[in-house]
């Protein structure tokens, strides 16, 4: 516990003596919890959160975020759990802890500059607390500054990460003197000799122009005075990093990038600034185009300033940055500067609200201008996300609105990944496709080569994409299913005609599409199929029949004689829900407009009546003699009330190669119960199979079909269990 007296450090100091007491207790877990663990360096662990947490000191910020900053890597690297830190801790400081913990587990991967922005949006999107931001930067900083110690793979990789991530993010909240620090880290680290040299020179040019800058200094701050502005003026130093993307970007020499001196004035209020400026430009003379005003309108990050160039002594431009106390704190830490600058009596709320305050007319200022409408976006995605993002296998982020589901998710990969998903894994464990995604999920999609987009998903999917992708679909199987439908009609029509389907010309075809007003001879089968046109009619025009004569005339609506159905048609054939019809069963259809075919069994009860009173409605249909599908078939069960009943039928039903799709059981449970069951047959024969095997069982009463019920008849039955 040797560090222990650190936290006496008069860094620590503006806390309240319980807010350094607990910063002690958490010292002392945190120890303890790594205790034999060492950083790369040798150093023992505990020096990097100690460290962490005196980089955010110096930014001032509360109690609770030292703590979580003290204990970040324990959840990551030790045992300890968000229960034991939320028990020592509290719940605030367990949820910061958490927040860092999860930020942690994310890789970043790819280099490209989509990827990264995407990536800098997923983690500010991830830490609902900007804190977490807060000490995750101060986090990576402290990494950056011992760098040197970790092997040159890693460092470059963590360099890198450093610079297009982290640096980025550090800007965009306005930790300017944060941000500079992390890019020069990273430069040296990626580019060790181009480091050394511009280092170099850039020493060498300051040592060679110390007298002209130092000429420089002195008359602006003389003529500062003499027009009576309070003001206090520095040297600014050039950083290295920022020179050479100069010379990068505008093709220049070291000697003409460097030639340029930066100065910066502080003073009191804003009119000095333009005071100032003014006493300044009478001094040297102005670089035309050179003056840039981000006091009326700020940049995107909030930083706001006068910038100008001035021909100085000898020729060489000098630059000058013109602001306020104020100004300066959020030019150099931006976000933080609300903890920097609190008085005591803020509490935590009152700075959140505050930061968010400032964000929001961060916002505002952008909309005004209309500039950076970059920015704006980013406020809104980042700080108030209406936004997931989620990995794919590969790494790839892809950015979902919020809501958005497992089938979205398919949609956005691809249409053909869309059309064909069947089942999706969410960090490696199986969902179903309905699941809202959640940022930083890895997802997964399982496809099935015969898998097809089902209606329902229309209910749940966000994405327009994903729901026209469907409804396309759909609409496509549905126009094919009813087309295919209508080929076997009209094939029967012409046959009861006496003629012959597969003789029938491309010209005769042709010739009746014209005739019925069609564009193509697909067009006219799906509208057969959907009961938009009459088979028989058509069948008629095909042959160069008459029509018939007037007395006829019913007859002309007739259907044909028979149909075969497979049940696989799709949405063109649909089998009743009431009567369950399966192969083997004795069925009919009737077509309704628009809608395509229903096929019911032949003495299913809720049709007796339309059979009777409209019996041109009705087809005789016959069912395929080989059909690759189950159907479904429900069945009455009567059995003694006992335990374990339910287990029995169940394992007896699957043992006969049938599935239940659902039971629904009898309110009134006395000495027996009725369970109405839904089971997958293949046919008429595995469902007796399947009955014969129930009846041998003891406990089994009494035992049926269950056909033409109406539908509402099973509203006594509650507790309905959907078993798929
Ligand atoms: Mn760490």
């Amino acid at each position: 516990m040797a560090a222990a007296p650190a936290l006496n450090d008069p860094v620590f100091s503006y806390l309240k003596p319980a807010d350094v007491a607990r910063l002690g207790e958490a010292f002392r877990f945190s120890e303890t919890a790594h205790a034999g663990q060492t950083r790369q360096s040798g150093d023992p662990y505990i020096s990097h959160p100690l460290a962490v947490a005196e980089i955010l000191a110096a930014w001032r910020l509360d109690g609770q975020a030292l703590v979580a900053a003290l204990l970040h890597d324990v959840m990551e690297d030790t045992s300890v759990t968000k229960d034991e830190i939320s028990a020592t801790f509290g719940k605030p400081v367990a949820e910061l802890v958490d927040g860092l913990s999860k930020l942690d587990r994310i890789e970043f991967q790819s280099a490209e500059d989509a990827q990264a922005e995407n990536f800098r949006k997923m983690l500010l999107a991830m830490a609902r607390d900007v804190r977490v931001i807060l000490i995750k930067l101060a986090d990576r900083l402290h990494n950056m500054r011992t760098l040197g110690a970790v092997p040159l793979q890693k460092r470059r990789r963590i360099a890198r990460e450093t610079m297009e991530i982290y640096a980025p993010i550090a800007n965009r909240l306005g930790l300017n003197a944060l941000y500079q620090e992390l890019q020069e880290l990273s430069f040296s680290h990626l580019y060790p000799m181009r480091w050394r040299v511009l280092t170099r020179a850039v020493k060498a040019a300051r040592g060679n122009r110390r007298e002209v800058i130092g000429k420089s200094l002195e008359a602006i701050r003389r003529r500062l005075a003499d027009a009576g502005v309070e003001a206090s003026v520095s040297g600014r130093e050039k950083h290295v990093y920022s020179t050479y993307t100069k010379m990068v970007e505008k093709h220049l020499s070291f000697s003409e990038v460097h030639d340029i001196y930066g100065f910066r004035v502080i003073v009191k209020d804003v009119p000095a600034c333009y005071l100032a400026l003014g006493a300044l430009h009478g001094l040297y003379k102005p670089v035309p185009g050179k003056f840039k005003d981000y006091i009326a309108i700020p940049k995107a990050n909030g930083y706001r300033s006068l910038h100008t160039s001035l021909i100085g002594p000898f020729g060489a431009p000098i630059e000058l940055q013109i602001r306020t106390e104020q100004m300066h704190r959020i030019a150099e830490a931006g976000v933080a500067s609300h903890w920097m600058y609190k008085d005591d009596s803020t509490s935590l709320s009152d700075l959140q609200k505050q930061t968010h305050l400032w964000l929001q007319s961060l916002l505002e200022i952008q909309t005004q201008s209309g500039d950076s409408h970059e920015f704006l976006e980013h406020v809104k995605v980042d700080l108030f996300p209406d936004e997931v993002y989620v990995f794919t296998p590969k790494g790839t982020i892809l950015s979902l609105p919020r809501g958005a589901t497992a089938v979205d998710f398919a949609y956005l990969v691809h249409t053909d990944i869309g059309n064909r998903c069947v089942a999706a894994k969410v960090n490696g464990e199986l969902v179903p496709l309905r699941t809202e995604l959640r940022n930083g999920e890895r997802v997964e999609i399982i496809t099935a080569s015969h898998a097809k987009p089902n209606p329902a998903w229309l209910q749940y999917v966000r994405t327009g994409k994903a729901r026209s992708n469907i409804r396309h679909f759909l609409k496509t199987m549905q126009y094919e299913e009813s087309a295919a439908l209508g080929e076997r009609l009209l094939e029967q029509a012409v046959s009861a005609l006496g003629g012959n389907a597969a003789e029938i010309d491309t010209a005769n075809w042709e010739r009746v599409v014209r005739e019925v007003g069609s564009r193509a001879k697909q067009e006219v089968l799906a509208d057969i199929g959907l009961g938009k046109r009459l088979p028989a009619v058509v069948a008629r025009r095909l042959l160069r029949r008459a029509e018939p004569a007037r007395e006829d005339a019913r007859g002309s609506g007739k259907l044909p004689g028979r149909v075969t159905i497979q049940g696989t048609e799709g949405m063109a054939v649909q089998l009743a829900t009431c009567c369950r019809p399966i192969p083997g069963d004795q069925i009919v259809g009737s077509i309704k407009k628009g809608q395509g075919m229903v096929v019911h069994a032949a003495d299913c009860l809720q049709i007796v009546r339309s059979r009777r009173n409209a019996p041109d409605m009705w087809l005789d249909v016959d069912w395929d003699a080989a059909t690759p599908r189950l159907f479904n078939a429900a069945i009455q069960v009567t059995v003694a009330n006992q335990r374990g009943v339910l287990a029995k039928v169940a394992s007896e039903i699957a043992e006969a190669r049938s599935n239940i799709d659902s039971i629904s059981m009898e309110e009134d449970r006395s000495v027996y119960t009725t369970m109405l069951l839904v089971i997958e047959v293949s046919n008429r024969k595995h469902l007796a199979r399947v009955m014969r095997a129930l009846r041998r069982l003891k406990d089994v009463l009494k035992i049926a079909r269950v056909k033409g019920q109406p539908a509402g008849a099973s509203a006594a039955a509650t507790g309905s269990v959907r078993l798929t």
